[in-house]
């Protein structure tokens, strides 16, 4: 598999990307994780792709891929490449990309970097979607890395997985946001799905093909996906292809701790929209509770591209209050 970036643009200009899965609204957790990784690549000329992550057909809604890119063009977010506006490495929408999955999972398999795995586990059932952390359940416990990828053969109508053998020893990288990480990949989740035989591809690795497909080099998202990150990059080394920078920003949680959830309707962008709530007020709300100004000042994502300073977003998780919320449409400017 070749390496996009290397025919591409300068590696310092930034190509970042949206990767909305369409699973629900999106919330304010999104707004404000979205507007940082888009003025994170425009903020130094960089390019911005919309990708929809449709894979986990059990949560997808249908009406919810439209709603992803209504949120984000009424946030002022907009994108150079997507579902709408096509680009060079179209498609864009991970549910029209799945040869691309396949011929990847090909080359892990001649590489003996994956092995099958038919223990029953709802973990299984739940690779297509991004594991946040209620999800990471303990390290799989190595029950079928014995086999070798020609075993697969042997398992006849048994239902199996593929599962990445992960080697011992911690992973590290400069985070963009949260500086020197490193993470023990074996002691989070240890040799993890790739693929579902049959079925379709793991979140790990379809987001590993796509972000290389596509010529991503810098990766900002929320902190709770900072656990796969190890994971990915073991699997660009296994496809022989370049990391991105990765950068994990802080999450937005509930008064009572909890991550905001796309169940949680009052939270959601549709929600404010359709209440009236000026966008402008909530970019200029959000800049506020990044650390960029301390007035809200009306404004679209674009006044903010001389300002932004991902070291000033707070370290704590933004907490959304009841008042927050309310001071969207009441509070004083
Ligand atoms: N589509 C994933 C999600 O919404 C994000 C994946 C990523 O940024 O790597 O949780």
């Amino acid at each position: 598999m070749s390496d996009p970036k290397a025919a591409n643009e300068s590696p310092s200009t930034p190509f970042g990307r949206l990767a909305p899965s369409p699973t629900g609204g999106l919330h304010l957790g999104h707004a404000r994780t979205f507007l940082i990784a888009w003025l994170a690549a425009r903020s130094r000329g960089g390019r911005v792709v919309l990708r929809i992550e449709d894979l986990d057909a059990s949560r997808v809604r249908p009406e919810a891929r439209q709603g992803a890119l209504d949120d984000l063009a009424w946030l002022g977010l907009d994108w150079d490449e997507g579902p709408d506006v096509g680009g060079p490495f179209a498609p864009y929408v991970q549910s029209e990309r799945l040869e691309r999955y396949a011929a990847a999972l090909e080359v892990l398999k001649s590489r003996e970097a994956v092995y099958p795995c038919s223990c029953t586990r709802a973990e299984i059932q739940r690779a297509a979607s991004a594991p946040h952390p209620e999800d990471e359940g303990p390290s799989y416990p190595g029950t079928c890395s014995g086999r070798s990828a020609v075993d697969a053969q042997r398992l006849g109508d048994r239902p199996f997985a593929w599962r990445f053998r992960v080697p011992a020893g911690e992973l590290d990288w400069q985070d963009l946001y949260q500086g020197p990480v490193a993470i023990d990949p074996g002691r989070v989740g240890g040799d993890f799905l790739v693929a579902r035989n049959g079925v379709g591809p793991a979140y790990q690795l379809a987001v590993v093909v796509d972000d290389a497909a596509m010529a991503i080099n810098q990766v900002i998202r929320g902190a709770d996906l900072v656990t796969s990150t190890p994971r990915q990059i073991l699997l660009y080394r296994a496809l022989g292809l370049t990391s991105p920078d990765f950068g994990h920003v802080p999450l937005a949680i509930s008064p009572d701790g909890r991550r905001l959830a796309k169940r949680d309707g009052s939270l959601k962008l549709a929600t404010l929209r359709d209440a009236g709530v000026d966008p402008r007020r909530l970019i200029g709300s959000l800049a506020v509770s990044c650390g960029w100004t301390e007035a809200v000042m009306p404004s679209t994502p674009r006044d903010w591209l001389d300002r932004f300073d991902i070291g000033r977003i707070p370290a704590a998780p933004w907490v959304v209050t009841p008042r927050w919320l309310e001071s969207l449409t009441n509070g004083p400017l």
